[in-house]
């Protein structure tokens, strides 16, 4: 077994996951490199590596605790760079079909609301604080090097400016974003590649950014409106981001997409079933072309059931598991699977056992965020297996609704389980489930 003091990690991608695990590791590896592909802004705008990042983007309160975990003192920075405070249930208000809009109050839970590209600055800022963690920007990984008996992962090859490298590396963890590249060493290897569970969704994005009307002076600095589904999937996050502006992000799926002309951007936005956020918006001054976004699938890659993987590689984040992006779960994931991973190197689980324990011990935090993609099949065209209960769970969650409206108990637990503080199964309690059912 290496010396972890004296070993050295790669970390594939400088994205929310690649940040958050190469932090995690740092603290037990001697030395830590990030390889990614982009040039690194200093600012916080986009980037051409992650397209994703100019539509609106969430980070929960399981996020944010997280990066708290990470990062100690996170919050402040967030509040320094600019970042908007939300009370969640107060701030951002929330309009659903019977709910326009969901009865507003504090619950008690905060996050910030600030763009993606912020959001990664900052992290970026604090990982690079760690005198042991350095990034190597304009650099694309296009292999993963196996040793002789194939048994272990012990180089990258990446191309640089200055032409091909190959950098030993004692851990190497795929957070590209996709999985490329630990797929096709499995194939290599003739090694099993992990099942893959996808949820057709075809869902996309366009959005844009305006200028937030000073004067703008309605109880609320957000809105969410959800479609009413499944007749329609049009739906709409007008949230606040630094510099006093609003970032606009609508979607449609199957088929159903918000055009990226702004006359037919703004025709979407009209169409939405509330007026709330077109009438915020119409007079607001643009400050940034519309992008679009299209994701065919939501992907879930099953590691945790492989028999054989080689030791000194890790899959995290999107490479691991694709959510649908409506939920906003997917940078809180990646930060909570950060967390489990310092915690296995805290305990000294040996390299051998690294990946199979932390693809085992990462699945109670994929199973509710994975859990809440079930409402993706509540439209007719989403492909996939259908849960055989599926009327029944989707009663359930109307229900539960309802009695989150009434109760505000209810509606704080609803809240907690999706922000990712408490598991799923909190709403399947014995004394919970028999008052919701008693709704049905
Ligand atoms: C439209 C949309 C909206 C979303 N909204 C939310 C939201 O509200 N909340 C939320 O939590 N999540 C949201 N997500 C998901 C979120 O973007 C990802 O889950 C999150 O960013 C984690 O991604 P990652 O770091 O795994 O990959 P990425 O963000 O894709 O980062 C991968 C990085 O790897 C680099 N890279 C790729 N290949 C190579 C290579 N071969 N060599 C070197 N570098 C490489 C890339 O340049 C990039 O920097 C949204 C996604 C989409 C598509």
């Amino acid at each position: 077994m290496p010396d972890l003091a004296r070993s050295h990690a790669v970390v594939i991608g400088a994205g929310m996951a690649g940040l958050t695990a190469a932090q995690a590791i740092s603290g037990h590896f001697g030395k830590v490199t990030i390889i990614e592909r982009d040039v690194l802004p200093a600012e916080a705008v986009p980037r051409s590596g992650t397209p994703q990042a100019q539509h609106a983007h969430m980070l929960l309160a399981g996020g944010l605790k997280a990066l708290q975990t990470l990062f100690p003192g996170f919050e402040n920075d967030l509040a320094e760079a600019g970042a908007v405070n939300i009370r969640t249930g107060k701030d951002i208000r929330f309009e659903r079909p019977g709910f326009d809009p969901f009865p507003i109050r504090d619950l008690g839970i905060h996050i910030f609301c600030m763009s993606r590209p912020l959001l990664e600055a900052v992290t970026r800022r604090r990982v690079l604080q760690s005198p042991n963690i350095d990034i190597r920007v304009h650099s694309r990984v296009t292999g993963l090097v196996a040793s002789r008996d194939a048994t272990r992962v012990e180089a990258v090859r990446y191309d640089s400016e200055d032409g091909p490298v190959t950098l030993e590396a004692n851990l190497v963890v795929e957070a590209s974003g996709r999985c490329g590249l630990t797929l096709r060493l499995l194939e290599e290897l003739s090694l099993q590649k992990p099942e893959a569970t996808e949820i057709g969704i075809d869902q996309a994005y366009a959005s844009t950014i305006v200028e937030r009307p000073p004067d703008h002076n309605a109880d609320w600095l957000g809105n969410i409106t959800l479609p009413s589904a499944p007749a329609s999937s049009r739906g709409a996050f007008l949230f606040p981001i630094e510099k006093q502006r609003w970032l606009l992000s609508v979607g449609g799926n199957h088929g159903d997409a918000p055009p990226g002309d702004r006359a037919g951007f703004m025709d979407f936005v009209r169409s939405l079933r509330t007026p709330t956020i077109y009438d915020a918006v119409r007079d607001a001054r643009p400050l940034t072309d519309i992008v679009r976004y299209q994701l065919p699938c939501s992907t879930r890659r099953h590691f945790e059931r492989l028999e054989s993987f080689p030791a000194g590689l890790l899959a995290t984040g999107d490479a691991l598991c694709r959510f649908n992006p409506v939920f906003g779960q997917g940078m809180s994931v990646a930060a909570q699977e950060a967390v489990i991973l310092d915690r296995l190197l805290a305990e000294g689980v040996p390299m051998e056992r690294l990946a199979r324990d932390f693809f085992a011990a990462i699945q109670d935090t994929i199973a509710t965020p994975w859990g809440v993609a079930v409402s993706d099949f509540v439209y007719p065209a989403t492909r996939g297996v259908r849960p055989a209960d599926l009327a029944q769970r989707l009663q359930y969650g109307m229900a539960l609704t309802k009695l989150a409206a009434d109760d505000p108990e209810v509606h704080r637990l609803t809240v907690e389980v999706s922000q990712l503080l408490k598991p799923q199964a909190a709403l399947r309690e014995p004394a919970l489930a028999a008052r919701v059912i008693s709704l049905i």
